[in-house]
């Protein structure tokens, strides 16, 4: 069992929905068990030329999981879930119901274009590191250092999005 770093993003269609049925299909993955997930946090877009007011805000949310696949498994398994929630590849930093991105899994590191671990840009992503925050305060990025320490942990650029709690605690 490893422990791994999932954040999710969706800025299309039934966003909360989205966010929680794919906790709900995270979780039902064999060989995969959802232990926490953070709050719902909202931001606008970012595109390549920064942030898109004209596109719809996203929101995002991470969870923590312990997972008996290993990493490149892992991925096809978010991939699949992707698929099944929408999910349409047209362009890098599209719009998209369902993003799901592996943001570490265990000290793993990694760097195939197919799977960078630990993810290159969370680091400086306020979208991933607030909601990380909340599940794992003393979380580090090896090569980068402790995430509460990030300039990403303080920006205003998210804001809280009032929901339900995304996961109850241990399912099963
Ligand atoms: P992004 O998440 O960067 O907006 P996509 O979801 O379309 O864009 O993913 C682009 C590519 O990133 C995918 O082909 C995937 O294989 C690759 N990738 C590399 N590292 C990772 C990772 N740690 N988690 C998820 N995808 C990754
Ligand atoms: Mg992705």
């Amino acid at each position: 069992m490893s422990p791994a770093v999932i954040a999710l993003g969706s800025n299309l269609g039934d966003r909360e929905a989205n966010l929680r049925g794919a906790i709900a299909a995270l979780d039902a993955i064999e060989g995969v068990t959802v232990t926490a997930a953070s709050g719902i946090v909202e931001s606008n877009a970012v595109k390549p030329e920064g942030s898109d007011a004209a596109a719809p805000d996203y929101l995002n949310a991470v969870a923590l999981v312990q997972s008996e696949l290993p990493p490149q498994y892992l991925l096809d398994e978010l991939n699949r879930i992707e698929a099944a929630f929408g999910r349409v590849r047209e362009e890098p930093w599209g719009d998209r119901t369902l993003d799901l991105d592996i943001v570490a899994f265990g000290s793993l590191a990694s760097d195939s274009a197919r799977l960078t671990l630990p993810h290159p840009r969370a680091w400086e992503r306020p979208f991933v590191i607030v909601p990380w925050l909340q599940v794992d305060p003393d979380a580090l990025i090896p090569g980068v250092g402790r995430i509460a320490a990030l300039d990403a942990a303080t920006s205003s650029e998210v804001w809280p999005f009032d929901a339900a709690a995304l996961f109850e605690g241990a399912t099963r």
